[in-house]
């Protein structure tokens, strides 16, 4: 092993004899059972991450709204609909997912910038917590869609606090030109203008302003922001009921000190100390990123000129991360280490030269060993496709020393079963 269990992001991940377990299933054992690659999460870890998030806020009027789009799998959602977390969707198939994992719908706050008039009905027939909506025009389809149904529909403005979050470009998402929210100036003016429409009513502020957030000031600034917002729509006559500050806590992948939790939420339950309204947070990639990781086997090993490459059985398709935000994920041996360390680039077989999966690491392994890759349960499994025609992985959670199937490999046949040739 290149390093000691202590240093590794997921917590229930273990060297046992130089062999890596979560919590008490050899990895060996799942990828022998299962096949590669596989996505393998860990349930006590999922829980210990969202204890993480009720325990900073105990005492306090909160909802934690788990952000679907981080991993969607309904295995998931389940652990977290049974924890009692509402959820953050963005997509009307989101909301189908999270009723389908029993989770309940009057703990459903939805974003996203382009809301069709079909999901918006959607999710006004399932009776969803909150609409955060991101712009002036989206007031008025919301409108027109809940007088078409003959309810109000309950509605928060997303807000832009313009405050950088210090992130990658890719996922900042609170600064002035940026397609999300609704600039900050023009927010009372917004809110007034739903207040005028007779079938809205105004719940609530939101703001997210971007993910992997390592840095505690901006969000802090943010919920100032919010805080002078809800006071000014007060003296104006709109009292809110909830304040949402969004997702964005960010994780360790490779040596990032993010806040805990309670840190990380400390200045903001300051910043809204003795207001009444329910304080609501949509974390994603805090609650899952590491409480899974990647399956891999080596398929070659292929010394180079200036490289030597370790190609392995997953690729960008399976994990988009370091192809699209040049990521850094741990990789580790799986087995005890026998072979004399090398320095590999890890890829996948897909045609672009895009499709690493890490580079520049020291691995002992031979043809035919296992990769761990770690830190991958969030924006992993969600961001997959079937590129080159590669099913997408299978999905285990790992509780105990059980593992079950939380989504069955792809068949290639499923993959054009809606596909036909013209005649
Ligand atoms: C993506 C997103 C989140 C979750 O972000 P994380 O960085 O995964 O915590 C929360 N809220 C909104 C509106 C989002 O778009």
């Amino acid at each position: 092993m290149n390093t000691p269990a202590s240093r590794w992001p997921a917590p229930t991940l273990s060297a046992r004899d130089g062999a890596l377990w979560l919590e008490e299933l050899p990895l060996a054992e799942i990828a022998a059972r299962f096949g590669t690659p596989t996505y393998v999460y860990s349930r006590a870890a999922l829980a210990a991450a969202f204890a993480a998030w009720q325990d900073a806020l105990a005492g306090r009027r909160a909802l934690v709204c788990y952000a679907v789009k981080a991993n969607s799998n309904l295995g998931i959602l389940s652990v977290f609909a049974r924890l009692g977390a509402g959820f953050d969707i963005v997509s009307g198939g989101e909301l189908a997912r999270v009723l389908a994992a029993g989770g309940r719908a009057d703990k459903v706050v939805f974003s996203g910038v382009g809301k069709t008039r079909a999901e918006m009905r959607q999710a006004l027939l399932a009776g969803i917590r909150c609409f955060n909506v991101e712009s002036a025009a989206e007031l008025e389809h919301l409108d027109a869609v809940a007088g078409e149904l003959g309810v109000r529909a309950p509605v928060s403005l997303r807000v832009n606090p313009d405050v950088d979050p210090k992130t990658h470009p890719y996922i900042s998402t609170g600064l002035k030109g940026n397609k999300f929210g609704v600039a900050f100036a023009d927010a009372p003016a917004i809110y007034r203008r739903a207040a005028a429409l007779p079938n809205l009513h105004i719940t609530g502020v939101a703001c997210h302003i971007g993910s992997q957030l390592l840095d505690r000031a901006p969000i802090a600034e943010a919920a100032q922001k919010l805080r002078d917002l809800v006071e000014h729509l007060a003296a104006d006559g709109m009292a809110l009921e909830h304040i949402d500050l969004g997702g964005g806590l960010g994780i360790r992948y490779r040596d990032e000190t993010p806040p805990p939790v309670a840190e990380y939420l400390a200045p903001l339950l300051e910043v809204f100390a003795g207001r009444a309204e329910e304080l609501c947070f949509e974390p994603g990639r805090s609650l899952v990123g590491n409480a899974g990781l990647l399956l891999t086997r080596i398929e070659y090993l292929k010394p180079g000129e200036t490289k030597n490459f370790a190609i392995v059985d997953a690729a960008m398709n399976d994990l988009a991360r370091p192809a699209l935000y040049d990521a850094w994920h741990e990789v580790v041996e799986v087995a005890a280490r026998t072979h004399a360390p090398s320095t590999y680039d890890v890829v996948g077989p897909i045609c672009e030269s895009g499709d690493f999966l890490a580079r520049e690491r020291s691995l002992a392994v031979a043809e035919g060993d296992l990769l761990a890759i770690l830190s991958a349960g969030a924006y992993g499994m969600t961001m997959a496709s079937n590129y080159n025609t590669r099913p997408r992985a299978a999905e285990i959670l790992v509780d105990g020393a059980s593992a079950h199937v939380v989504r069955e490999r792809e068949t290639v046949e499923e993959l054009f079963a809606r596909e036909r040739t013209p005649g």
